[in-house]
Formats: structure tokens, sequence, C-alpha cells
């Protein structure tokens, strides 16, 4: 009888990252609004972070809880209190970081037990949950943080290996079995999760997730929207075999509230703004995890400035008080006053590019940070670092011919690779200014209209969440 009445209860279990706790929140509010439960599991650090989202939803009468829990950096050699991927710097840290993620199995296994939740949404790096979750009898729902495109083309890099097949890291290779012909190089794949020849952290998860995306899990929940990439959803589904279903923009359920949560500077940057022609600046940033070394930030400081453009730049660097920064250069902060405005900690982004002062954005293509300027309508420069991010920047330049690239060829995992000023100085003024930067504009402010309708009442994404959260009722009643 309990089960008829008692809510659906969702547990979310994000990696410790702001690009995948962001849209989880999201996404937590989202299926809260409809009635369900929704619990996530993280560390302290990020409890905190949504704490007064937490607040609002529950005076919404939403029910929303977060579990803590505890990172072991101890047993993996890391320094006690790391509790986001954003807080280690180096590359061995980072790793030391995914081999701690990996031992919270009994955490895990221990509040699966205790609240016996009906689904639990995993995330990607976590694949080892499914298994879990799967011995308590609760289906998995695999999140990956990215959107159709990028899980066909790495699909179909694994799958099919066309990187094996070159005889350098830069000689060209077609992706088989996608949609359209997408070049790329090996240089620009993740390749220490690829290497087979290397049983690194890395490349157990990589096998292990996609093992899982094709047939160990319920499904896999995706931030998209259909009218995006449908080529890519219906390959994905169809052709690959992976049930899924599309949700997205999360960004654009919550999206002002959440800025203004998490911004101490919204008002000052945001006023700048007010006081800028439409389509007059451009926004800078590279996400929560990637920086640039001293060198790479005297080429964009002096590529934004020769451009000529209005800027707002997003640097991660803290200023020290009293130290001269060495990047930049000579007289520099002087010559840009009122014309561009360095922003240094968490800039809120989505706010920023949904002003009409901004009419491009330099990105790193974080597959958050892509959608958020779509869904703004804003085009791109395309400066990928890491991850996933050189497949996106194919779907922006080459699918949908709605940004540039800036000319970045290297996976480089934390630290950019080294492009030039005139590079950036260029591809600033191609997305900004003329005909070309005219139609990918009016490009992508079609789809920001598509994406604005799949979420409202009767969208691609609302229908499909409706669909799953059907689903996952009926398959409740059926176990029970
Ligand atoms: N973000 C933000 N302010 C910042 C930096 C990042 O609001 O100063 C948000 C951004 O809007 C996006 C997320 O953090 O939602 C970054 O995710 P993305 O997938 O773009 O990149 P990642 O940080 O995972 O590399």
């Amino acid at each position: 009888m309990e089960t008829k009445t008692r809510k659906l209860h969702v547990f979310f279990f994000p990696f410790m990252a702001q690009g995948h706790t962001i849209p989880t929140l999201d996404m937590a509010k989202l299926f809260a609004s409809r009635g369900l439960k929704a619990t996530i599991l993280t560390t302290s650090y990020f409890a905190h972070v949504f704490s007064q989202t937490i607040e609002k939803s529950r005076a919404l009468s939403t029910q929303i809880e977060v579990l803590t829990i505890d990172i072991p950096c101890a047993e993996v050699g890391l320094p006690e209190g790391i509790e986001s991927v954003h807080m280690v710097s180096s590359p061995e840290n980072q790793l030391k970081f995914f081999e701690a993620c990996g031992k919270l199995r009994p955490q895990l296994d221990h509040l699966l037990k205790r609240h016996r939740p009906d689904c639990l949404v995993a995330d990607t790096f976590f694949p080892w949950a499914t298994n879990l979750a799967s011995e308590s009898g609760i289906p998995t729902l695999i999140f990956h943080s990215t959107g159709y495109f990028s899980l066909c083309a790495s699909l179909c890099v694994f799958l099919y290996g066309p990187q094996k097949k070159v005889s350098s890291d830069s000689e060209p290779f077609i992706i088989p079995n996608l949609p359209d012909q997408i070049e790329l190089t090996r240089e620009k794949l993740p390749v220490d999760f690829l290497r087979e020849d290397m049983e690194t952290e890395f490349a157990r998860l990589y096998k292990a997730t996609r093992r899982m995306e094709m047939g160990g899990s319920y499904g896999v929940l995706v931030n998209s929207f259909y009218e995006l990439e449908s080529a890519y959803v219906d390959h994905y589904r169809k052709v690959l075999g992976v049930k899924s279903w599309q949700i997205g923009p999360l960004c654009l359920y919550s999206k002002r509230a959440r800025d203004a949560e998490t911004s101490l500077d919204k008002h000052e940057c945001l006023k700048w703004l007010d006081s800028k022609k439409p389509n007059s600046v451009i926004y800078v940033s590279f996400g929560s995890v990637a920086s640039f070394d001293d060198e790479q930030l005297m080429e964009i400081a002096t590529g934004l400035e020769a451009s000529g453009k209005q800027f707002i730049w997003v640097v991660k660097k803290e200023k020290k008080e009293g130290i001269k920064e060495e990047w930049f250069p000579e007289g520099y902060e002087e010559r840009i006053e009122g014309k561009g405005v360095i922003l240094r900690g968490w800039a809120p982004q989505v706010s920023i590019l949904e002003h009409e002062a901004v009419g491009g954005f330099v990105t790193h293509c974080g597959w958050n940070s892509t959608l958020e300027g779509v869904s703004a309508g804003v085009p791109m420069v395309t400066w990928p670092v890491a991850a996933e991010q050189f497949y996106n920047e194919k779907l922006v330049t080459q699918v949908l011919r709605i940004g540039v690239e800036v000319g970045a060829k290297k996976f480089v995992r934390l630290v950019g690779d080294n492009v030039k000023r005139e590079a950036i100085e260029k591809a600033v003024r191609r997305v900004m200014d003329g005909e070309e930067a005219e139609e990918m504009r009016d490009r992508v402010k079609g789809l920001a209209e598509m994406a604005r309708r799949a979420v409202e009442e009767g969208g691609s994404s609302c229908l499909d969440l409706n669909a799953l959260i059907e689903e996952l009722r009926l398959h409740r009643s059926n176990s029970s």
C-alpha cells in the first residue's frame, strides 16, 4: 500500500566538480518540482554551496535533500580536505582524486541500504555504482554531463579505434559510423583514457563507463534537447542502441536563481554590461577547472586588446595584494579601463551570457558552458582544453555552425594549449563582426528559441522527462 502513495525517491550521485554538480542540482530541483523526492550525495563543500537553493526549494514544499560523503583523501595520499576536483592543481593529484572517488563504494552501499531509493542517477565517473545499486535491486541511470554528439563520437572512437590506425598524433582520421564526416587527431583525444596498454585509473574508468552505457545500466540521462542535435539523438538510440532520455537544457530551469546564489560580482559586472550597446562585448571564460600559465594569459590579454572589442574575461588566477602580475602587458589595466573587465573568482556566467550586450563567448567548450551559450543565443570562439571538449568544438563549429575555432590543437587536461595572440584576435573579430558573425548569430538565436520551447509544457525535453518518470513509476510498481 505504502509504495502506491510514497513519493518516487531518486538518489543523485554526481562527480565532485562544478561541471557535474551544477546540472545535478538543476536536475534534482526539476525532479522535486514534479513531486518526486530528490536526494543528492555529495561532499560537505558542495552541500554548503547548495544550501541556499535547497532552503528555497524547501520553502516551495518540494522535497530535496543532501547527504554528505567523505572523500578518503589520506588513503590515496592526497592532502585532507580536497572535496572537489577544482581544489587539485596537478595532474598527479587529479588522478589521485579519481582514485579516492573510486573508494566511495562502502559509503554509497550504506546509504542505498539505509534509504532504499527507487532509482540512482550515477555520474559517468562512478560506473561501479551501477553494479552496487543493482545488487540492491535499484535501477541506475547514468549521467554524463555532456551532449549526444560527444556521446556518439566517444562511443565510436571506443568501438572502432580509428586513432590506432594513424601513424602520428597529428595525422587526421575520420570517426567511423557517425552521421557527419568528423575529423580529429589523436592529440585532441583523452589518450590516457583510450590507451589499452596503460592500465591507469582513467583507462579503467573509461572502459567500465562505456560498458555500463551499452547495457549495464537502466539507461542514460542527457542534458540536451532534441532539436539541437536530433541526428545524434537518433543515432545514439537507434544505431548505437543506447536507451536514453534528454531533459535539457537544465540551465533553463533555474538560471537566474543560480547566479544570484553563487555570485558576489553579479551586481558590478552586470551593471557594467547595462551601459554597453547590444552585441558589443565578448565574454571569455574557461570553466571551473582549466587554467593557463602566465605566457598564455599574456597572449590572451594582448589578443583581446588587439581585437578592439570590449570584453569580460574570467581569470581563475588569484590576485595577490601588492604583488605585480607578470602576465599583464605594461600599462594594460589603465588602457582597458572602461573597455574590459577582468573578473576574478566565480562569474555569474548564465546572466552574463543572457545580457543583450554580450555578442560572443570565448569558451573551453565544457558542455554546460556550450549549452549555456546556445541557450543564450551567443556565437562562440571555441578553445577546448580537455575532457570531451574537442568533440563539443566540432558540434559547435562544424555541425551547428555557430562558432569558430581559435586553433587549439592538443588535449592538455589542466593547463591550456598555447594559442597565439594573432589567432585570438582573429577569432574574436570573426565571431563579433561581419556577415559570417551575423549568420552564426541568427542560427544560434534560432536554437535558443528551440531550447526555450523544449523545456516548456509539451516541449521535447518536457515530454521525455514525463516519459521517464512514468517509466520509473511503472518499474517500481512492477518490482514491488
Ligand atoms: N561557471 C560559472 N562561473 C564561473 C565558471 C564556471 O557560473 O566563473 C559555471 C558555468 O556556467 C557552467 C559550469 O560552471 O555551468 C562549468 O561547467 P562546464 O561544463 O562548462 O565546464 P567545466 O568547469 O566542467 O570544465
